[in-house]
């Protein structure tokens, strides 16, 4: 059989026709999913409303919290209720917590600043009455930092306004590019002697919205760290470029308390004698700030009433469609990093990895990380999506736990949808039920039902 071609950076590539037939075969399978996941009754915002109910139970579900331990519990009981098979796996997470935080800029004039403490950050508690008084720098990149060097930064706040990278490019590839200022500004500028260091939120729209996350420490001091305002970013820049003094006081009472026990989340789908798995990734802890119903919990309610539905339209696959529930992703992938320690067999045999962090909006295809088989595999399979216009089909930027499965060989992909508000909410106050669209979400149903199902059932592997 001559191959067929398929397009991707930008060649075209070869996938057997055997293969590509064996996937378009399911059009009408995929319709009838598509059909049901939004026509029917019973299916009408139910993940939606699903994941109110969720939120309002448990609002923020930081790692190491009880809140995020209560949640593990009832997504454990809500599909034992529903008849899956499930079980929850062991997890040593860290836990750090972020106590009182203010800013206030003193000089050239006087004004309060919001800011968000970075995940595993130290406080101020060593300085007298635990505020750190100190002039600020500003640097735009690193390399201007380095330029600075360490005579003009030693004993002030480091203050990274790097823009939130390339206005052109796709809101996560902005992240992509950018994000170091966050995870690595405080170990990279306490090289240079920086006492703290304060990070422009990383966003391309802000309503003086501060945008936390996780930063690390390396081998250099660890100084205090926090994100600010974009808003804030640009005055403290603004004085600082004209020959101001920017004086600024910070007040942090972040602490990392001993790591302590959490749960990966485990339900399977399938028949129970089948060894090759599809998995729908999705994690359950948040950060403290919001309420986690975009990141991560509309994901962990799409992925659950996408497999609940197939099981309720009596549709078994030929694999097992494993959902997990992942905790402490956000210091750092723990949930993750123990799965890939703990199943290797599983890894070997599993058929595909389809992530949902990238916020359960509008759904526009697929993104795929893998062989450029993988890729055409996964694009055959959006081209199915054509009832509800999610027919796309792209690289994959970003990929949360699977990048872990994909380092180990397994094909990878991701729903895909509208980012273009992502941003807006990420690591935000602002991370609501507002946040999100209950027919979007109905829509990222009947997506990751459909997909997951051709993976499961198709009687090709996905090529690695
Ligand atoms: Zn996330």
């Amino acid at each position: 059989m001559p191959p067929t071609r398929c397009w991707r950076f930008p060649r075209t590539v070869p996938l057997p026709e055997t293969t590509r037939n064996n996937i378009l075969r399911y059009k009408t399978k995929v319709d009838k999913i598509l059909q049901a996941a939004l026509e029917q009754k019973q299916y009408h915002h139910a993940a939606y409303d699903g994941l109110e109910d969720f939120v309002e139970r448990f609002g923020a579900r930081p790692s190491g919290s009880d809140e995020l331990e209560d949640s593990i519990d009832f997504m454990k009981k809500k599909a034992e209720d529903d008849g899956f098979r499930v079980h929850t796996e062991e997890v040593m997470v860290p836990r750090w917590v972020r106590g009182e935080e203010t800013l206030m800029m003193l000089s050239p004039r006087q004004k309060s600043m919001s800011i968000l403490g970075l995940g595993t950050t130290i406080g101020t508690q060593q300085y007298p009455g635990g505020v750190l008084k100190a002039e600020a720098v500003v640097c735009d990149s690193f390399d201007e930092m380095e330029k600075l060097g360490e005579a003009k930064i030693k004993g002030k706040i480091m203050v990274f306004n790097a823009p939130f990278g390339d206005p052109m490019d796709e809101p996560m590839k902005r992240y992509g590019a950018s994000y170091k200022y966050r995870t690595s500004g405080a170990d990279r500028a306490a090289q240079y002697g920086a006492v703290a260091v304060l990070v422009r939120s990383r966003t391309d729209y802000s309503l003086y919205t501060p945008h936390g996350g996780s930063q690390y420490y390396g081998n250099s001091t660890q100084i205090p760290a926090a994100a600010i305002t974009a808003e804030d970013a640009r005055i403290i820049a603004r004085h600082y470029k004209k020959g101001k003094t920017v004086t600024l006081m910070l007040k942090m009472s972040a602490a990392n308390l001993p790591m302590r026990k959490s749960r990966n989340v485990i339900i399977d789908y399938g028949p129970s004698d089948s060894t090759e798995l599809v998995m729908l990734s999705a994690h359950i802890d948040s950060w403290d700030v919001g309420e986690g119903a975009m990141d991560n919990g509309g994901g962990v309610f799409v992925n659950y009433h996408a497999v609940k539905l197939l099981k309720e339209l009596g549709l078994m696959p030929r694999r097992t469609i494993r959902v997990v529930f992942w905790t402490a992703e956000e210091e750092g992938y723990f949930g993750g990093k123990e799965y890939v320690k703990m199943h290797e067999f599983d890894i070997s045999k599993m058929q595909i990895a389809i992530e949902n962090d990238l916020g359960t909006f509008r759904p526009v295809g697929l993104r795929a990380k893998g062989s450029d088989e993988a890729a055409c595999f996964v694009k055959h399979t959006a081209s199915l999506l054509g009832a509800i216009n999610a027919t796309g089909a792209s690289d994959s930027p970003s990929l949360s736990e699977t990048h872990l499965l994909h380092d180990k060989g397994v094909p990878a992909a991701a729903i895909d949808v509208d980012q273009s508000r992502y941003f807006w909410y990420h690591h935000t106050e602002a991370d609501t039920m507002d946040a999100l669209d209950p027919h979007e979400l109905d829509l990222c149903v009947a997506t990751m039902a459909a997909s997951a199902f051709v993976f499961a059932d198709v009687p090709d592997r996905v090529p690695r």
